[in-house]
């Protein structure tokens, strides 16, 4: 069996059931810093044992989310290693040595009572004001008892024999100081009817065997931890330092339900998140960094330190993302910014995403922004009252002006053309209410120029017919 860990090495051990979502990401990005910041190594592991729930393409996708997020792992699935194979599900000959191991030395027995045996017990427990664990029944079956019954095919589950009663303590890298009752937890099921061995068992051996020696896991993994010090023990082996990072939560305090699918790095990516943006939201999800700036990967890594995650739940905050991604999307370089915008699904003439680009934050902005400026997105409410409000004799002059020059421009010829009209700055909101139908948006003077006097006519004239529309519905 794989020695005491001596190099830092930190891994991401996904399984492939569902889309990594900003949890499961937060939690790879600071295995990756920490394992960056103390010189050591990031890898990479798919637990893949549920067979039934794991998907090969998943597989794919999760790991083209973690590059993207900009994560890069010396061992793993796709690049190898020299403690592989990577994948749980191509490991079950070595889950197997070490099964066959621990049962020579006891640590395990096979279980062979049914379900109905199982509630009984419960039952009994239950009514006796006890807390239901397992009684250890098949743990007093002799190993050769336990031997030919599995010979015959009888169906049987292997259990983790939890010897004694101590109290055990370990430091969380977190959260401090943890107690483990033994007593409390009962032997416990390691492996399933088809003698595969399940999460607690195979993640706690390739930790062994892959030399980790710091494992940040979510905080819902706490009881599983103690479970596995207990194999760890039982292995003779130390095990890895452990450390919980405190559960995401919604604004309002829920925990992260499947809803929060919506917040996939896959629909992320899809929807135009930068990967900077991510990254520099996720890090400071109960980390704090000093500077208040988006921040290089280069500056995370230096600045990340275990002993700075808080324990605190931390808030999953739609309006904190959108800061950094608008940060992000700031930061391009005009040749980036414009290889962004032509990712957007239909196109977009790179004249419009940059005229809007401090408008939106993703690609449905853009792609209203798109809609607004091409005149096929319905005009807001206020843009409508606007226009209903608006003096007809504008209107009807910007149909056949055109509107050369700038704004001022024409709105000096049509005050010549129209005395006494309102000061021109009451007419701002018309004028944006036309072009776009909104009236918020880029600067009027840029908004304006974007546009060729033909397609001003054209927006002009619409807005005359919506006018119109709108008088004949709601008479004065
Ligand atoms: N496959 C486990 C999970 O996705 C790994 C937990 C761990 O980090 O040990 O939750």
């Amino acid at each position: 069996m794989a020695g005491m860990p001596t190099d830092i090495r930190l891994r991401f051990a996904p399984s492939p059931t569902g889309a990594i979502h900003l949890g499961n990401a937060r939690t790879a990005l600071f295995n990756f810093l920490e394992a960056r910041h103390a010189g050591g190594t990031f890898l990479v592991r798919i637990e893949d044992t549920d067979r039934s729930r794991s998907d090969p393409r998943r597989e794919a996708s999760l790991l083209s989310d973690l590059r993207w997020l900009g994560l890069d792992w010396a061992e793993g699935p796709d690049v190898g290693g020299s403690r592989g194979p990577y994948r749980q599900s191509e490991r079950s000959g070595i889950y197997a040595r070490y099964l066959a191991a621990c049962f020579n030395r006891e640590r395990v027995y096979p279980c062979f009572c049914t379900m109905e045996t199982l509630a009984q017990d419960r039952a009994l427990q239950v009514a006796r004001g006890q807390a239901p664990r397992y009684t250890g029944r098949c743990g007093t079956l002799s190993r050769a008892e336990g031997e030919r019954r599995l010979a015959q095919g009888e169906r049987a589950v292997w259990r983790w024999r939890v010897a004694g009663s101590l109290t055990r303590t370990w430091q969380d890298l977190v959260f401090g100081p943890r107690h483990i009752n033994v007593a409390d937890l009962g032997d416990f099921v390691i492996s399933r009817t088809d003698g595969s061995v399940g999460f607690l068992f195979a993640n706690a051996v390739d930790d062994l065997e892959m030399g980790v020696s710091h494992v940040l896991r979510g905080e819902d993994h706490l009881s599983n931890t103690a479970r596995q010090i207990l194999i760890f023990e039982g292995l003779d082996s130390p095990a890895p330092h452990y450390g919980h990072l405190p559960l995401l939560v919604n604004p309002g305090g829920a925990p992260l339900a499947k809803r929060a699918g919506a917040l996939s790095i896959g629909d992320l990516r899809m929807r135009g998140f930068l990967p900077d943006a991510v990254r520099n939201y996720l890090a400071r999800l109960g980390h704090p960094y000093a500077a208040p700036g988006l921040l290089g990967i280069e500056t995370l890594i230096q600045e990340f330190g275990l002993g700075k995650v808080g324990r605190a739940r931390a808030v999953l905050d739609p309006e904190q993302l959108a800061h950094w991604q608008k940060l992000a999307l700031a930061a391009l370089a005009p040749v980036d910014f414009a290889a962004w915008g032509a990712e957007l699904p239909g196109g977009v003439d790179p004249t419009l995403a940059a005229l809007v680009r401090e408008n939106i934050v993703d690609y449905e902005d853009l792609m209203l922004w798109r809609d607004r400026l091409t005149g096929q997105a319905p005009a807001t409410p206020g843009a409508c009252a606007a226009l209903a409000a608006a003096n007809p004799a504008l209107l009807h002059f910007g149909a056949t002006d055109g509107g050369d020059g700038d704004h001022r421009a024409f709105l000096e010829r049509f005050r010549s053309a129209y005395p006494g009209s309102p000061p021109a700055r009451e007419v701002y909101p018309v004028l944006r209410a036309v072009l776009t139908g909104s009236l918020e948006g880029p600067e009027l003077a840029r908004l304006w120029a974007w546009f060729s006097p033909e397609m001003r006519r054209q927006r002009f004239a619409a807005a005359r017919r919506a006018a119109a529309a709108q008088s004949q519905k709601d008479p004065p």
